[in-house]
């Protein structure tokens, strides 16, 4: 089980907290029909989002859930954060922007990421909300320039703290897709559409990728050589005189063969 640190409006932006972004998948299909953020366990998200189901709310995604059999779908954990929750939200977003780019038909109203639900809200809805709030005791749902932590910042000293304290949360064993392979890898059984494909490359080309213009470590590259050479001459079996990693194996071999 993955455990969360449920977000409380008094803990102000940059708080640290720890949440999943989790997605509505069809097992027959594999396809994602809904991603959301939560700070809460997930499978009381889920028993809440059933709830609100039954409860006969009317948007796409409770039309398909009210219909959809419990075990026709699974809710799957996307990803940890460790961080704080505009992290968690842009989490929310990449996910929400890979599907939809990939081609799954999300059922979801907004790009995620934004606000306490994600959702962009009418004038009419959030004077709906304005009013609803009005009877509410104070300190209790209070968001933006009503908030008392408003503007608030922490100190320096407090988000070093925090950040050595989230260090490595999501990494290793601690990502909840640690050794997940196969059929327990949430992208089982998920062929992206070449349309999809493209679509994505282009995101990431020149400036559009979030690595432009950043060159890589000295480490980071050797990695990738290292795997580049694995990847396409050991694991066929080919030998290139022109990299130095096949050269540096046939020296081992040899010296192996020697002695
Ligand atoms: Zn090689």
């Amino acid at each position: 089980m993955i455990e969360t640190v449920e977000w409380r409006p008094e803990y102000g932006p940059g708080a640290p907290i720890v949440g999943v972004v989790y997605g509505f998948r069809v097992k027959a299909t594999g396809e994602y029909r809904y991603v959301g953020q939560t700070t809460k366990r997930v499978e009381r998200r889920h028993a809440e989002h059933r709830r609100v189901a039954k409860q006969g709310r009317k948007t796409p995604f409770y039309d398909w859930l009210r219909k959809t059999p419990k075990d026709a779908y699974e809710v799957v954990v996307l990803e940890r954060i460790g961080t704080t929750r505009e992290d968690l939200g842009q989490a929310e977003i990449s996910w929400i922007t890979l599907y939809r780019a990939s081609g799954d038909r999300l059922l979801n109203l907004s790009e995620g990421g934004l606000g306490p639900t994600g959702v962009i809200w009418t004038a009419e809805q959030r004077k709906a909300a304005g009013d609803r709030a009005r009877g509410r005791p104070t300190g209790v749902h209070l968001y933006g320039p009503e908030h008392p932590r408003w503007g608030h910042r922490h100190s320096e000293a407090q988000k070093a703290k925090w950040s050595a304290m989230r260090k490595g949360q999501n990494s290793g064993p601690d990502n909840p897709n640690f050794g997940k392979f196969g059929s327990d890898h949430p992208r089982s059984g998920h062929v992206m559409p070449q349309e999809s494909r493209e679509r994505l490359s282009e995101m990431r080309r020149g400036a559009l990728n979030p690595n432009f213009g950043k060159s890589p470590s000295a480490e980071t590259r050797e990695k990738r050589s290292v795997s580049l050479h694995r990847y396409h001459h050991v694991n066929n079996g080919v030998f290139k005189d022109t990299c130095r990693h096949c050269i540096h194996d046939a020296m081992n071999s040899e010296r192996e063969d020697e002695s």
